[in-house]
């Protein structure tokens, strides 16, 4: 048993306890991750989850792409994370916007992006999306079917239209080919028809998957996306935009696949299908949504029950936190995630950075989430040291298809944000 109010006497290393971010403050400029979950959790009655988000991270992340991947201009995926900070930060970097609806397009536009650095990336849009982009300005967009078409040419006339073709996604977690991009049969037939509607054909994307675990599938989707260019120039085409869409993996992602490698492949189906010096016209962008965030995200739980199950070999532990399936493990459902804890502290004491042999002994462990559900398990069977009620863990890389698909199923809220830059 933890009386109330215990947690408040948990020591930061430095031997007093850090100051929690001013009231109304954006971020904490200077301030890592880890002194931001320390300060948070030491709080006078700290009990609900929340994320600490560095910016300082999408930063370096930027400045990664742009120096591996000099050719290609990133519009970030908005609905892999719309955090308001995060889409302002990207905008005063020069990012472009990948948007999949209305609601997208606002943000993006409200964040200061210029129209002609969005692309309305969603092959089957609903018609007031459509006519709201038109108002707007945003002609950029993607088609995969000729009853869009019709739709476009019909509802934004002299939209710049881009054909989402299939790609070979088989090795990635989300296979975004399921529903949509052109079979490699279907192309010429829906450019013979973007001709006859008078609809103007700019360019070619494709999805690689998201979760992609294969650098070799980019290589073969721009193999794919020159040979529609050619199609397309056989009907009087000239194409000058190839998107080459998301599924870059995020810093550590746990396919193990590093940007590093993904991008030289890319580079290099890029220099052999569209050299520069016979394709300066050609702009290349990229629909990055993981690639930006995952990293950037760190997310803090609080133990608020647990059971001990007695085992022939020993005890274990049933750890209940505050956040679960229903809120930003959600992408244990939808993105196929596996997130695994690390141990912020243990029977009421800092466990970071100290030697982990003074935890004590591991024990079979699962964790719960907050619901009464039981679809709702974060991790089904693990191993930590004995937490008490009150403790804290930390999930990180869960910037990613987290937040913004959460819900407050039976009464809980969404986790709480604290931003840092960890670059300032
Ligand atoms: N572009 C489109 C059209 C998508 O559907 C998605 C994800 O679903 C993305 C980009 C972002 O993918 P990722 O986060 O894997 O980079």
């Amino acid at each position: 048993h933890i009386p109330p109010g215990a947690m408040t006497h948990i020591e930061c290393d430095q031997g007093a306890r850090l100051k929690p971010p001013a009231a109304g403050a954006p971020h904490v400029a200077g301030c890592s991750v880890r002194d931001a979950l320390r300060a948070r959790v030491a709080q006078p009655d700290a009990e609900d989850a929340f994320f600490v988000a560095d910016l300082g991270e999408v930063r370096r992340q930027f400045a990664q792409w742009t120096a591996l991947l000099p050719r290609v201009q990133p519009f970030f995926a908005v609905k892999c994370n719309p955090d308001p900070l995060v889409v302002g930060l990207l905008a005063r970097m020069g990012a472009g916007f990948d948007c999949a609806s209305k609601a997208e397009i606002q943000q993006a536009l409200h964040a200061g992006a210029r129209t002609g650095d969005i692309i309305y990336a969603h092959p089957c849009k609903p018609a007031s999306h459509l006519r709201f982009a038109r108002a707007a300005g945003v002609g950029l967009m993607t088609f995969d079917n000729a009853d869009e078409l019709a739709k476009m040419s019909q509802l934004f006339p002299g939209a710049k239209a881009v054909l989402r073709i299939l790609a070979d996604d088989s090795g990635a977690l989300c296979q975004l080919g399921l529903k949509f991009g052109a079979a490699p049969d279907a192309t010429r037939p829906l450019l013979a028809a973007a001709r006859e509607l008078g609809v103007d054909v700019v360019g070619v994307s494709f999805h690689v998957g998201s979760g992609c675990q294969s650098a070799a599938a980019f290589a073969d989707a721009v193999r794919r996306a020159r040979a529609v260019f050619d199609q397309a120039a056989d009907l009087g085409f000239e194409l000058t935009v190839l998107d080459v869409g998301g599924g870059f993996p995020g810093r550590g992602d746990q396919s193990g696949l590093s940007f590093a490698a993904v991008s030289a492949v890319l580079r290099a189906a890029l220099d052999e299908h569209f050299p520069p010096a016979a394709c300066g016209h050609v702009r290349v962008i990229a629909e990055p949504g993981r690639y930006f965030v995952a990293s950037a995200f760190s997310l803090a739980v609080n133990v608020v029950a647990r059971r001990r199950v007695a085992r022939p070999d020993g005890p274990a532990f049933m750890y209940y936190v505050n956040d679960g399936v229903y809120g930003s493990f959600n992408c244990i459902m939808f993105d196929h995630q596996h997130p695994a804890p690390r141990v912020l502290t243990c029977r009421g004491r800092f466990a970071d950075g100290g030697d982990d042999g003074d935890l004590g002994p591991l024990y079979a462990s699962s964790v719960w989430g907050p619901t009464c559900d039981s679809i709702d398990c974060i991790v089904p069977a693990g191993a930590l040291p004995e937490l008490l009620i009150g403790d804290w863990l930390v999930f990180d890389a869960m910037g990613a298809y987290t937040i913004c698909a959460a819900s407050r199923f039976n009464g809980f809220k969404i986790s709480d944000l604290v931003y840092v830059d960890s670059d300032a």
